[in-house]
């Protein structure tokens, strides 16, 4: 006999792409904390630690129950020293001096307040506060400075954008994006992805596919919307992109965060009357309006699957997709192809199903995906 078996000993993967995760997080206490020494970790450009916290939380996030004891993460992957050692000070006194401690630091706080200006990335914050700014009018006040224009923009917009989507706001900008495809051409296909489609709650955007099955016509695609919607008097700004997008190259031998598609980084004015309950903010000054960040991508439809995948996320849930086929299977897969490396071919795909079973893994739904 093999004796009793010790309770809850399923074994958790190292790869989220084999774990299901939904947006219930029974363990936020640690995950937040680790997201906090992760966030830091990247304002110094320490990458290989600011990793090993978001893989931690991301393990944490698929579990079934919250973690009580340390020895509940005994055999779980990616549980280093240093994650552990927070992990037992949140134990043991209910939060991590660490985090604390970072919480309260001026470089931490500013960099954190200059990156979530839409347009602001973490090398542009550390500029800044390496010039000595602390705050926004430090920034606005500083004769040296030059802000680009998606920057204005989100200065200008900054409290209604650093607000939050609600799941009534993306589904009425949806019914706007589809009434503007469905005025260009009949048969567009549209599709949300991001976020919302991982049936988050919250969103700090609203992400959409939109193809058509003709190939070649996804090229004015984005142009006509982008049109339609200055017509309509909504779009306060746009960064278009066209596709830079080469079959012939592909796949992509390293890791690229931007893919080829054309793509389109948006700013909407969304009307109050639109949305269903109302706008999920207060009504300040009077203004029935919010602005609200949308992406679009259009690739081609032959490639709609692969960037269905990659668009809908979770970033974590990218990165170990592609991490999983490159060292398991030697594959290398990316937002436009799969390819066999032992084979030496393409492996086409219509769905996302397609794609999950060449990889040999169990099809994981777009709401497990919240690694
Ligand atoms: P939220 O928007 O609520 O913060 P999200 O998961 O929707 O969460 P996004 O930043 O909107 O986050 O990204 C959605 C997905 O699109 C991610 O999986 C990301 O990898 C992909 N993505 C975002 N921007 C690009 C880009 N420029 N090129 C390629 N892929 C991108
Ligand atoms: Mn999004
Ligand atoms: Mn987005």
């Amino acid at each position: 006999s093999e004796g009793p078996t010790p309770t809850s000993v399923a074994i958790v993967s190292q790869y989220a792409c084999q774990r299901r995760t939904t947006i219930e997080n029974n363990n936020s206490i640690f995950t937040d904390a680790f997201e906090v020494l992760a966030e830091s970790y990247e304002f110094s450009e320490l990458e290989g630690q600011c990793l090993a916290f978001r893989r931690a939380a991301s393990v944490l996030k698929s579990l079934p129950c919250e973690v009580r004891r340390q020895e509940d993460i005994r055999d779980l992957p990616w549980m280093g020293e240093h994650t552990k050692a927070v992990m037992e000070d949140i134990l043991q006194y209910g939060h991590s001096f660490e985090v604390e401690r970072m919480l309260s630091d001026k470089k931490y706080q500013t960099l954190k307040l200059f990156t979530s200006v839409f347009g602001v990335g973490p090398k542009t914050a550390d500029k800044w506060y390496r010039k000595g700014l602390r705050s926004f009018s430090d920034v606005l006040t500083e004769p040296s400075i030059h802000l680009n224009r998606m920057q204005q923009m989100g200065f200008l917009y900054y409290e209604d954008i650093s607000r939050a989507v609600s799941k009534a706001e993306a589904r009425a900008l949806g019914s706007i994006i589809d009434e503007a495809v469905r005025a260009i051409t009949p048969d567009g296909i549209l599709a949300l992805t991001g976020g919302f489609r991982r049936e988050k709650e919250f969103g700090h955007d609203v992400d959409f596919i939109v193809t058509t099955p003709e190939p070649g016509r996804e090229n004015s695609l984005l142009p006509d919307i982008i049109e339609r919607l200055k017509q309509e008097g909504i779009l306060l700004y746009c960064d278009y992109q066209a596709s830079t997008l080469d079959i012939s190259k592909l796949p992509c031998p390293r890791f690229e965060a931007m893919d080829h598609f054309a793509k389109c980084f948006l700013i909407l004015q969304l009307e109050g009357s639109k949305v269903e309950g109302g706008l999920s903010r207060s009504k300040e000054g009077g203004r029935g309006w919010k602005a609200v960040r949308v992406d679009l991508v259009s690739p081609p439809v032959d490639r709609y699957a692969f960037a269905l995948l990659g668009w809908t996320g979770s970033r974590q849930f990218e990165r170990d997709l592609r991490r999983f086929a490159r060292l398991e299977r030697q594959m290398v897969l990316d937002n436009h192809t799969l390819y066999d490396k032992t084979k030496k071919e393409f492996l086409a795909a219509q769905t996302e199903k397609d794609i999950f079973a060449h990889l040999g893994l169990e099809y994981i739904e777009p709401w497990q995906r919240n690694a």
